[in-house]
């Protein structure tokens, strides 16, 4: 029996104003080549300064995985030739990084949970960005010199599980710390998956085979799959040292296979060294204190939520796994109304609305009038089947909570004059009914509920209703 041995390196593109090492702006899908200065074009004579808020996340992550954070860091030179980088290095921390020895906790379905060790966070610079156009590739720098804060786990995920747990974790704190946008299609959360197999008991590491930048949680998880399944058959051939070898390889998707890059370099390839152009990078005490400062992260809302508001354990994830979400609902609750009703309503409801393009940031209804939706049900003003078509209509339509009901003509009658006045018709023209009711028959009852909703049109309130013919029978 093996085991399978995972350790992630997240690229995480911080959301800074500005660039690493230069006043650039960081938004990079602007026209090509626009976004660029001598210093992040790497021209002879211009020296990077270091941008403040990339230290101030850096903390924010450092705090938030109770890690230690290094007062003070050091920037190395990796050296490598690429057409998207013009300087031939990439200025990196690989010695002294800012942040180190943190931990993340992953939970399992079934209540149990596991810390994966952090061995590391450093900050680098992206390079830009290689564009293949038929036979000629064009080179665009907006991107180069873009924040990164690449987060290292100890190798301690042990199933495709494990790792789409502790990634999807990461996203969501990275999310709640608002440091990143981390969206992985456009590559502001970049994962490469380092997997190697060994026979069960055994404590030594074999070797790892690196697969890189796979752009969503679905691919990530199949990938690992293919390469456990191929390493486990080599093992079992006998061809394990002959065709497992510490490498790079790909992801393809629609052959659903991995396949060799190239070579692992090691790191003498790189030629590594202290980057003589920059000075250490210094967290004052002033900085640690106010950025170790750090918002409600997803663990600490789900307990809260529970608590609070009674939601169960898998509802609580649900909402508090993205932080729109999390606010959304926390808006909704502003209104007065009941957990149990805000969760249904804004996971079943809304989120079964949402269709296309649409999402919990763009939705036509906003938190606080589907938390007003709720609370109309729960004085009664409608009943929750009404609601439904209250909501249809205000997600086509631009109106407030009471208009849409006005409008639709969905009010209950609550008017217990005009309801007891049905209820007397209803008893009057069943005469024969009230009698066999009041001799026993007692199943009759949701007849005359039946009759009195009817010629409400379905306005009454049943619960009046109910309470009302229980007097009125006796
Ligand atoms: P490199 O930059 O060369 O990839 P790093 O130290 O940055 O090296 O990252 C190595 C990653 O690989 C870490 O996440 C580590 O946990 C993981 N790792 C190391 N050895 C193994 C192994 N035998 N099996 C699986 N993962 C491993
Ligand atoms: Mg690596
Ligand atoms: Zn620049």
């Amino acid at each position: 029996m093996f085991e399978v041995v995972i350790g992630l390196e997240v690229h995480v593109q911080l959301n800074t104003k500005t660039k690493l090492f230069c006043s650039c702006p960081t938004s990079f899908n602007h026209k090509q080549n626009t976004n660029t200065c001598p210093t992040c074009l790497a021209l002879p004579g211009a020296l990077p300064v270091l941008n403040k808020e990339v230290l101030h996340k850096s903390i924010m992550l450092g705090a938030a995985i109770d890690a230690t954070i290094n007062k003070a860091s050091y920037f190395d030179r990796k050296s490598y030739f690429y057409p998207d980088s013009p300087s031939a290095y990439q200025i990196t921390q690989l010695y002294t990084p800012v942040v180190e020895h943190g931990k993340l906790q992953i939970d399992f379905e079934d209540g149990t949970s596991k810390i994966i060790r952090i061995n590391r966070a450093h900050i680098e610079a992206d390079a830009g960005k290689n564009i293949h156009d038929g036979d000629i590739s064009k080179v665009d720098l907006n991107r180069a010199g873009t924040p990164l804060l690449e987060i290292v786990s100890e190798p301690d995920m042990r199933s495709a599980e494990d790792a789409i747990l502790y990634l999807k974790k990461l996203h969501s704190i990275i999310r709640y710390l608002d440091i990143g946008d981390a969206n992985m299609q456009e590559g502001s959360f970049r994962v490469d998956v380092n997997v190697s197999i060994r026979p069960k008991g055994d404590e030594k590491l074999y070797t790892r085979v690196e697969i890189k930048n796979i752009n969503s949680f679905k691919f990530i998880e199949k990938a690992i799959e293919l390469e456990v399944a191929r390493q486990s058959e080599a093992w079992e051939d006998g061809l394990y040292d002959k065709e497992i070898c510490q490498e790079t390889r790909l992801f393809d998707q629609t052959k659903q296979e991995t396949r060799s890059m190239r070579g692992k370099e090691e790191a003498a390839d790189y030629r590594y060294f202290p980057e003589p152009d920059l000075l250490k990078a210094v967290v004052t005490d002033e900085m640690l204190e106010k950025y170790s400062k750090i918002p409600e992260l997803p663990d600490q809302k789900k307990a809260r939520f529970v608590k609070d508001y009674g939601l169960n354990e898998y509802n609580a994830g649900v909402i508090t796994s993205l932080v729109e979400m999390a606010h959304f609902f926390e808006t909704m609750m502003n209104e007065g109304i009941s957990g149990k009703n805000a969760t249904t309503w804004l996971t079943v409801e809304l989120l079964g609305r949402l269709k296309g393009e649409m999402n919990i940031m763009n939705s036509p209804v906003d938190a606080k009038k589907l938390g007003f939706l709720v609370k109309r049900i729960e004085d009664t003003t409608i009943s929750g089947k009404a609601a439904k078509e209250v909501l249809d209509y205000l997600m086509e339509n631009d109106t407030d909570v009471d208009t849409a009901i006005d409008k639709l003509g969905l009010k209950q009658v609550t008017d217990t004059g005009a309801l007891e006045a049905m209820c007397d018709d209803i008893m009057k023209a069943n005469l024969d009914k009230v009698e066999q009711y009041r001799a026993g028959k007692e199943k009759l009852f949701g007849f005359f509920v039946g009759q009195v909703m009817k010629a409400s049109k379905g306005s009454a309130n049943p619960q009046v209703i109910n309470e009302m013919l229980k007097a009125k029978l006796g």
